[in-house]
């Protein structure tokens, strides 16, 4: 089982995007996935086309040690992956947790009462670098980072990293980043380009070959609450998710120390 926490305290890069697309792509690869959706916005629940008003039991009883992860697990039928939803209840675990023994390791050891049924577990995160991220961080084998390619996309970054660095040397030492995702890519944009050629020749091979363009399609599956596969599987977003399951299963870990 590999956990991968998609990780990026900046909103709207992409994360739940790609949480969603990969883990449809996945399934649709054979493998069994669960998805985790640990932002409050429930986002990734509402993608996978799960009614998160109307979930009684979410990752919030999780966090709190009322549920186990199997107790909330629901399907995404479409999808073909399973779901640890989320809704508004996510946001009280912030501060009910705050006071609560081993409250950065609540996720890792939920998950660790999963036995073996999952290929991949993938952690849609929220847009900060809360506890609730830490969680995910402490719970993760690696972390993808999404990002636009924008003159801005660097900063920020070395928080980020600051706080893997911190939960590698207090919680989870074997933490590692699978990779940067270059997201919501717009080929004619030179300094999208200029940006994406930065970032290659920064990091190396932590960046993924496959970047997710700009794509409409992209944008509309989540109003019908599926993945784009099933909304428009020829759509270059649908071709670009699946290239991008293919990149993680034939990745080898630890590619490159060039983010440390
Ligand atoms: P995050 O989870 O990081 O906040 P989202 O995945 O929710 O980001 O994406 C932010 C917005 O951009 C959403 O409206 C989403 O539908 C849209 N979006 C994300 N990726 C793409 C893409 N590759 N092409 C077009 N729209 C996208
Ligand atoms: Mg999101």
């Amino acid at each position: 089982m590999r956990i991968l926490a998609i990780t990026n305290q900046k909103g709207g890069v992409g994360k739940t995007t790609t949480s969603v697309n990969l883990a449809a792509s996945l399934a649709a690869t054979k493998r069994r996935v669960l998805l985790i959706d640990l932002d409050p916005q429930g986002n990734a629940t509402t993608g996978s086309g799960i009614d998160k008003s109307a979930v009684k039991n979410t990752v919030y009883h999780v966090l709190i040690g009322q549920k186990s992860l199997k107790e909330v697990i629901q399907r995404s039928e479409k999808g073909g992956f399973d779901v640890a939803p989320a809704n508004r209840d996510l946001a009280g675990a912030e501060v009910e947790l705050v006071s609560e023994i081993a409250r950065e390791v609540r996720l890792k050891n939920a998950l660790a009462l999963l036995d073996g049924e999952y290929d991949y577990v993938l952690i849609d995160c929220p847009p900060s670098l809360s506890l609730t991220t830490v969680n995910a961080l402490t719970a993760a084998h690696a972390v993808m980072i999404p990002m636009q390619c924008e003159y801005y996309a660097l900063e920020g970054l070395s928080d980020l990293v600051n706080t893997i660095k911190k939960v590698r040397a207090y919680l989870n030492p074997t933490l590692e980043i699978e990779g940067l995702l270059r997201t919501l890519f717009d080929n004619r944009n030179m300094l999208a380009q200029q940006v994406s050629a930065e970032l290659a020749k920064h990091f190396g091979d932590k960046v993924y070959r496959t970047v997710i363009p700009r794509n409409v399609r992209l944008a509309e599956a989540p109003s019908y609450g599926v993945p784009v596969l099933f909304y428009d599987k020829a759509s270059k977003g649908a071709k670009a998710y699946l290239a991008l399951a293919g990149e993680i299963i034939n990745r080898k870990p630890t590619a490159s120390p060039a983010v440390s």
